[in-house]
Parts: C-alpha cells; sequence; structure tokens
C-alpha cells in the first residue's frame, strides 16, 4: 500500500498523494463536462483555464516578471524532456547570437561565427550531455568548457564545484552565444549553493525546480523536465527572457544559418514559435500541465505570504529533511561517506557510499531498506553507491524513517 513505502526514486519521484487522488477523478470526468482531461481538446477553454492557472501559479512562485516589454519572461511548456532542452538553447542561442550579429554585419559573417563560442559549467553527468550535445550540434571548436569538476578532485569524478578564480569563461563577453549550467546535478548529488553569472545565463534545473527562491531576471533562460518536483513526466518547462525573442531580438534567418553550415532546430524546439502560440502549437498534454497545476497550487497555499518569494516555505521543508539526513550521515563516518565536496552537497539528491563502496553492504544496505519499505535509494547505474532523493513530495516522516534506518544501520555495523 502506498502509504506504507517512503519513495525516494530520483525522478519520476513521488508526487502528493492528494493531488494523485483527484486526478484520478479527473482522468474520468473533468469538471462535469462527463470527458476526461487527457480527451479534452487543448484547445478548448477548459484546457485554456488550466495553462493559465499553471502559467500563474508559478510566476507567483518563482516571481517571474510578467510584462510584454524586453523585462519579461514567458512560461513555455514543451515535450522531449530535459535533453531536448539541450538541444532546444544551442538552437535557439545561436540564432539570436547570429541574428543580431548580421544587423550590424553583411560581410564577414563567416570569420565572426568562427568567434561564437558557448561556455559550459561541467559539475555533472548532467551538464556534461549538454555540453556534449552542444559540441554534436555545431562542433566542439565553439564549445568552451569554462570548468570541468572532474579535474578539481584527486579522484576524477564529480563531486565538487571548482572555485571561481579557476574557471575560465571565454575572453570576450561578445562572443558568448551562451554560459550554461546544471543548478542541481542529479546523479552527483552536486548543487550550486548560488548561481553562477555569465553572459547570457542558462540553467538546467530539471532537479531543484521549486525548491528555493531564484533570481530569474539574472538568466536568460531556465528550464527543467516536470518529473521530479514538478509533476508527471510528459511536460518540461522553460522560462524564456523576452530580451530572447522576438520583437525584442533578432533572430538569424534560417537561410543565414544555412549559408554558415550552422543547425536550424526542429519548430517543435523552437521557443519563439512556442511562445507565439502560447505553448499550443501543436498537441500539448494537458493532463499533465494540470498536475503541475495542482502541486503549484499546494506550495502556494502553504505560503500565503506574498511579501516574501512564495516558494520559501518549501525551501525551509527541503532544508530542513536534507539537513537531517546528512547529520546521520556525517554521525557515522565509519558507515557513511558523502560523495560531494561538504560546500555543494545537493539539497535533492543525497549521494552517499557506505564503508567506502564495499558492494556487499551497500546491497545489505538496500536489501534492509526495501524490508522497511524505503523504496528507490540505490545510486544511478553510472556511479553507483547510495542515493536519496528528497524531492518535494517527499514527506518529512519519510526522511525520518530513513533516518531512523541510518541510525540503525550503522549502529549494527
Ligand atoms: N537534467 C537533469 C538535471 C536531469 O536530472 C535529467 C533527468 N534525470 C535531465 C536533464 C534529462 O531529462 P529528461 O530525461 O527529461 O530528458
Amino acid at each position: 500500500d502506498r502509504s506504507e513505502i517512503a519513495y525516494f526514486g530520483a525522478g519520476p519521484a513521488p508526487l502528493p498523494t492528494p493531488v494523485l487522488e483527484e486526478a484520478s477523478q479527473v482522468l474520468l470526468n473533468y469538471n462535469n463536462t462527463g470527458i476526461g482531461l487527457t480527451e479534452l481538446s487543448h484547445r478548448s477553454p477548459e484546457a485554456n483555464a488550466i495553462l493559465s492557472h499553471t502559467q500563474t501559479g508559478l510566476r507567483r512562485l518563482l516571481d517571474i516578471p510578467d510584462s510584454d516589454g524586453p523585462d519579461g519572461y514567458q512560461i513555455l511548456f514543451l515535450q522531449g524532456g530535459g535533453s531536448g532542452q539541450f538541444s532546444a538553447v544551442v538552437y535557439h542561442l545561436i540564432s539570436v547570437w547570429i541574428g543580431e550579429l548580421a544587423k550590424t554585419k553583411q560581410q564577414g559573417l563567416d570569420a565572426e561565427v568562427a568567434k561564437m563560442r558557448l561556455d559550459y559549467l561541467v559539475t555533472g553527468s548532467w551538464s556534461l550531455k549538454a555540453s556534449q550535445e552542444a559540441a554534436r550540434l555545431i562542433g566542439p571548436e565553439h564549445v568552451n568548457i569554462v570548468t570541468d569538476a572532474r579535474k578539481a578532485r584527486d579522484d576524477g569524478k564529480f563531486g565538487s564545484i571548482p572555485s571561481r578564480d579557476t574557471w575560465k569563461p571565454t575572453p570576450h563577453k561578445d562572443d558568448v552565444a551562451l554560459t550554461y549550467y546544471c543548478d542541481n546535478e542529479t546523479v552527483d548529488g552536486v548543487e550550486f549553493p548560488t548561481a553562477p553569472s555569465g553572459p547570457n545565463l542558462v540553467a538546467d534545473m530539471s532537479s531543484n525546480f521549486l525548491s528555493r527562491p531564484v533570481d530569474v531576471r539574472a538568466h536568460a533562460a531556465i528550464f527543467g523536465g516536470a518529473q521530479k518536483n514538478v509533476g508527471t513526466t510528459g511536460i518540461t518547462i522553460a522560462i524564456i527572457s523576452n530580451r530572447l525573442l522576438p520583437p525584442h531580438a533578432t533572430l538569424a534567418e534560417p537561410q543565414l544559418l544555412r549559408k554558415l553550415h550552422l543547425p536550424n532546430g526542429p519548430i517543435v524546439l523552437d521557443y519563439p514559435t512556442i511562445s507565439k502560440n502560447n505553448s499550443l502549437y501543436n498537441t500539448l498534454p494537458i493532463f499533465d500541465v494540470w498536475i503541475a497545476g495542482q502541486v503549484m497550487q499546494r506550495l502556494l497555499d502553504q505560503s500565503p505570504d506574498t511579501n516574501t518569494p512564495r516558494i520559501t516555505a518549501q525551501q525551509a521543508t527541503s532544508n530542513h529533511k536534507s539537513t537531517l539526513l546528512y547529520g546521520v550521515l556525517d554521525t557515522y563516518p565509519e558507515t557513511y561517506t558523502v560523495v560531494p565536496d561538504a560546500s555543494v552537497r545537493s539539497r535533492m539528491n543525497l549521494c552517499f557510499r557506505i564503508r567506502g563502496g564495499d558492494s556487499a553492504a551497500e546491497q545489505a544496505f538496500l536489501k534492509g531498506a526495501t524490508q522497511r519499505g524505503l523504496l528507490g535509494l540505490k545510486g544511478h547505474r553510472s556511479v553507483g553507491g547510495i542515493r536519496a532523493s528528497n524531492y518535494n513530495a517527499v514527506p518529512v516522516e519519510a526522511v525520518e524513517k530513513l533516518a531512523k534506518y541510518l541510525t540503525d544501520f550503522a549502529r549494527e555495523q
């Protein structure tokens, strides 16, 4: 039974039970229409109301500027997952970079394009993948690795964020089409304590979306798949600055990109197209948008005070839960080793080894956990070990149960 299980999966991840209960109803009959929500047209008035409710909820939670001017941001829903956004941000930001350049220069664009750089901060498996996708799309010569966190540790593995004075951003800001980072590295358990900076800052927030306030205004684009903190697998949220969209930005014409041997992205990942159509360019899975809206509404209800960022109540809960777990792990250093450096430990994905990675001990730990109804604790297949994901919908009681097990297991060693 669901109520006896504490689930720490890394994504897909737990959702609040009341939301799922209501979801099971709306699947059969939405708002007394006699039609289920997955059956309703994405262009129906009901669907439009859902879309707008979810967008408003997100704006309030993260204080996202709402205006048509250059300071405003659009909230888009796309498909193709976080991985789709690895490509989307490249397509879009090179189009902006070339488009702006072509306004002032008609001759010698080839030579200018040779200077174009995409700056990537590689602090874990997901930012690494994003940088590899950029290299695949436009060529490795355009990708500048500002920092590779693996080089900062003796073990050659992810688990740190090298200090800023060691970073090597592209020297000329005008050459930079985007500066990319992954706010929380799901596989490696590394989270930025504060956001980095750089021209056209792009953040992957797939695994820590809605867990703390975000300085949206410092970003050109923020994206995240819904399937961890926000909702069901199927939609990806992108928050895009109006400065990067027409009429505030000039984009490169497709034929110019072709001439310069740069790619044109697929239309379903094209931010201007999705934005112009309010995310209804093609069929949007409106059920997923509804789930996200319900999850957001619950967070707003937790934080009625409109004077502080509405996400701070959830932030306090997230901090409380992760502090509790790290506290136990640190109490038994002979049994547990937290993988990342203390200053960059993720509040969302707690990655640790047992007895220095002793596989028999880790198996025994997982087996004992399963017996107690503590599930989803196996580390990512690429790194092994244990990973406890502490997403928003993991209740405090589930974390307390895990903390108790961690203590009991360590004492038995
Ligand atoms: N970025 C991060 C931080 C992730 O954790 C994931 C998925 N676990 C992705 C991107 C890729 O997302 P998707 O599977 O939705 O493509």
